[in-house]
C-alpha cells in the first residue's frame, strides 16, 4: 500500500499515509509503536536492543491498515549482529 497507494484489500485509492502508530499513553504523554531487535538475544539482562517506530499506512474505505517500520536498516544491522555473536 505504501509503494503502489492502492488498498491491497478492496482496490481503493484512497489511502492515508504515514498515520502515527500510537502505542499507549504514559502520564498523558503519547507513546509511538515499535518494533524491536535484540542484538544479543542470549543475554540475560542486557540484550541490547534496536528500535524503530513504526507508522501506518490505511485504507480509508475498508480500514485495513499496514504498518512499516520507519528504520528498517537498524533492525537488519541488528539481526546482522546477533548472527555474527
Ligand atoms: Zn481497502
Amino acid at each position: 500500500m505504501k509503494q503502489s497507494g492502492q488498498c491491497p484489500k478492496c482496490g481503493s485509492n484512497h489511502v492515508i499515509e504515514d498515520a502515527k502508530a500510537i502505542d499507549h499513553y504514559d502520564y498523558g504523554v503519547q507513546q509511538e509503536m515499535q518494533v524491536g531487535v535484540d542484538r544479543n538475544p542470549n543475554a540475560w539482562i542486557f540484550k541490547a536492543q534496536a528500535k524503530s517506530a513504526v507508522s501506518a499506512w490505511l485504507c480509508a474505505e475498508c480500514g485495513y491498515v499496514e504498518f512499516y517500520a520507519d528504520d528498517p536498516n537498524t533492525l537488519a544491522k541488528a539481526v546482522q549482529e546477533a548472527k555474527d555473536r
